[in-house]
């Protein structure tokens, strides 16, 4: 079942539901794509329709992150649960591990992928990575053609938003692949890379300033999510809705 927030139609889904769609989406016989669009990413399709088509048009639309799932109960249409990319990404995980799929890692910084990988299969010794390459081509026909030849089942595309989503729409009909999923900084996450905040910033809701603190460049864009929420109250408090789904 779809849930619109703000003209973005996410699956109203838990992440088990959310796993076993990708399953179906596996068993198919196209290459699928899925998109995780937090509050940053929702707040920038409101004002850009291309992207938002982009997003609406993949196989699944997962809410990562509470600002979305927030907005949706402000709007009084509940989103499920929160279904982090990196949680989604960890299930898959799982699922390779045990059917012998083919996994390819497409992003991030050079090396990175390759830490990523090590994590990965320390924690599913069963999982087959079949290739990967860092997110820095200039030439993305080189780069479908490295994917296509390593012949993956799943595909993780971790180029950052919206980069990444026009990738996977761009190259759908050309990449033999059966499931790909737009996951950002997923890689980075995996590979330790990116470290998280301490656990009593955690603990105290704080891990956003604790990147903030060490990735300063980030403001402009956390300023969507106070952005997103207040538009999102603004459209519940107004009589005539802007966004119908
Ligand atoms: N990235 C990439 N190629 C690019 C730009 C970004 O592979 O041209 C990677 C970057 O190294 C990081 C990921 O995309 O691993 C997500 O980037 P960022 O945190 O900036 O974006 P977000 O996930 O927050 O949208």
């Amino acid at each position: 079942m779809k849930t619109g927030v703000m003209g973005i139609a996410f699956d109203n889904i838990t992440m088990d539901g959310a796993l076993a769609r990708a399953r179906e989406l596996l068993a198919g016989g196209r290459a699928s794509y899925v998109v995780t669009p937090n509050a940053e990413i929702a707040y920038e399709a409101m004002h850009d329709e291309a992207l938002r088509a982009l997003l609406n048009a993949a196989d699944m639309v997962l809410p990562d992150g509470a600002g979305v799932v927030l907005a949706s109960k402000i709007l009084r249409k509940p989103l499920q649960q929160k279904v982090a990319g990196v949680d989604f990404a960890a299930g898959l995980l799982r699922e390779l591990s045990e059917t012998g799929g083919r996994l390819y890692l497409l992003g991030s910084k050079p090396g990175v992928a390759e830490q990523a990988a090590q994590k990965m299969l320390e924690q599913n010794p069963g999982l087959v990575i079949c290739g990967m390459a860092d997110g820095y081509f200039k030439d993305e026909a080189a780069v479908v053609q490295k994917i296509n030849e390593a012949a993956p089942d799943v595909l993780f595309v971790c180029l950052g938003a919206p980069k990444q989503e026009l990738f996977m729409q761009a190259h759908q009909a050309e990449l033999r692949v059966r499931l790909m999923v737009g996951l950002g900084g997923t890689l980075d996450a995996f590979a330790g890379t990116v470290r998280r905040a301490p656990k009593w910033m955690i603990r105290l809701n704080l891990e956003w300033l604790y990147r903030l603190i060490k990735e300063p460049r980030r403001l402009g864009r956390m300023m969507r999510l106070p952005k997103y929420i207040l538009a999102v109250v603004a459209e519940r408090i107004r009589g005539k809705k802007k966004w119908e789904n």
